[in-house]
């Protein structure tokens, strides 16, 4: 029979990695505390409307990324249904934005999320089908103070905190305005008109976004392209003075805060909703696959989606290119495996169930304890303990009538009678 594997595009994540996993979302749900973000956890897949609407059908997301499947009806009362596994996650949690109506209570809502995404793609390195993102959303009604630049500034300083927080060395903030929903029309004309004489020798993709979302052109990863596209109007020039205001006072908070930032004129980001702040976090450790977060502000989405007016701002990062990140760096310091406090080994399997209540009083105790087996002989208990452990200790019939247990410590080789009720003190230091 062929064995079954994950899917192209999935992995399994194993330990020892996955403790980095989990330390890098212990830091992040201990920063958004700090900023009084709260969590939200959204459905893994979604009406695929939400995402049509939500992310924008001309957007590679969409267009050709999505896991979309036709949910036919099990009961003459449901009706077939389009869905789609979440590509994203800001459209969900608007969309929970919106049904529940957060709005009402007037405040702006501060949201984070993680989780899995997925999405189709050519999978390679630190990019895969089913890929895992952070993220966070602040959103509310105008009343709330949700359009003021501060927000923007206030989120991009909590990344920049963040990634310094998760050791992350080296990252780039790369900044730009892509304007009002005005301004992107008018800067779309401005586009398609500077295509007209060019489109003919770049890609088919550009070809059509040309047409239909000539934006989408800067999105372009063809190489042969980006000498083309390097010669367009940026948008900077088709800004009106709002949104110059705005973005201006989004540099000058960054400023005072001292987050370090460079303008990049020709970011305009792969969805369809953002408006006015744009941005993306790299760091050149990743290759090609160089962004380790990207976000923006996206005023217009609520209202895309049937819900009142919402402006927000967001982002989102790739768990999985923040692991690549941490593990390049940290392979030059080769770490230690990580070891438990004590082995437990019994002489003998008389002795197994005593062990197991010696190793619940000393995980009670707080103590990490492996439980080995009776039927080791010594001389494997003694290899096993000290690949996983600090130390050793020994239970046979002398040491469980006495209450004086043997501990070896692996570090030093010292070898201590121990009375069992300092044991879990002894085992601390
Ligand atoms: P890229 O240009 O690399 O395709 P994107 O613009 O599609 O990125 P976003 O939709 O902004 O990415 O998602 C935010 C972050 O999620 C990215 O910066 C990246 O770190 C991560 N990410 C996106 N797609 C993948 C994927 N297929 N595999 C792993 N991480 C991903
Ligand atoms: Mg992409």
């Amino acid at each position: 029979m062929a064995t079954l594997k994950a899917v192209r595009g999935t992995r399994d994540l194993l330990p020892p990695e996955t403790s980095l996993w989990n330390r890098i979302e212990t830091t992040a749900r201990a920063v958004f505390a700090r900023y009084n973000f709260g969590e939200i956890r959204t459905p893994i897949f979604e009406d695929t409307g939400l995402f049509a609407r939500g992310v924008g059908e001309e957007t590679d997301i969409v267009s050709k990324e999505m896991f979309t499947w036709e949910d036919r009806a099990r009961a003459a009362s449901e009706k077939p249904q389009s869905l789609t596994l979440r590509p994203e996650n800001t459209a969900g949690v608007v969309r929970a934005y919106i049904e529940h109506k957060l709005g009402e209570s007037g405040q702006l809502q501060k949201l984070y999320y993680i989780g899995p995404q997925f999405r189709r793609e050519r999978p390679q390195k630190g990019r895969y089908r089913q890929f895992w993102q952070i993220g966070a959303e602040v959103i509310g009604p105008p009343s709330a103070g949700s359009e003021s630049p501060l927000r923007d500034a206030e989120v991009l300083e909590m990344l920049a905190t963040l990634l310094d927080e998760m050791g992350i060395a080296g990252w780039t903030l790369e900044l730009n305005s892509v304007g009002s929903a005005a301004d992107r029309a008018r800067y779309n004309d401005t586009l398609r008109t500077a295509l007209e004489p060019v489109v003919a020798r770049m890609c088919v993709d550009c070809q059509r976004r040309a047409v239909t979302n000539p934006l989408r052109v800067l999105d372009c990863k063809v190489p042969e392209d980006q000498p083309i596209i390097a010669t367009l109007p940026v948008i900077a020039d088709s800004l009106d003075e709002e949104s110059k205001k705005h973005i201006e006072a989004v540099k000058e908070a960054l400023d005072a805060a001292g987050v370090v930032y460079t303008l990049n004129p020709r970011l305009v980001r792969g969805l369809d909703y953002y408006t006015r702040t744009t941005f993306e976090f790299t760091h050149g450790g990743l290759g090609a696959q160089n962004a380790i977060l990207g976000g923006g502000r996206y005023d217009g989405l609520s209202e895309a989606i049937g819900g009142p007016k919402a402006p927000g701002i967001g982002f989102a990062m790739g768990l999985d290119r923040l692991v690549l990140t941490l593990q390049a760096q940290e392979s030059d310091q080769k770490s230690a495996p990580p070891q438990v406090d004590a082995y437990i080994a019994p002489l003998g399997e008389g002795l197994n169930a005593a062990a197991l209540k010696l190793a619940r009083e000393l995980r009670r105790g707080g103590l990490s304890v492996e439980l080995g087996d009776g039927s080791f002989r010594l001389k494997k208990s003694f290899e096993s303990a000290d690949r996983v452990a600090r130390k050793i200790v020994i239970l046979g019939e002398d040491e469980l009538s006495s209450g004086i247990l043997t501990v070896k410590d692996f570090a030093t080789g010292t070898q201590t009678k121990v009375p069992r009720v300092e044991l879990t003190e002894f085992l601390k230091n």
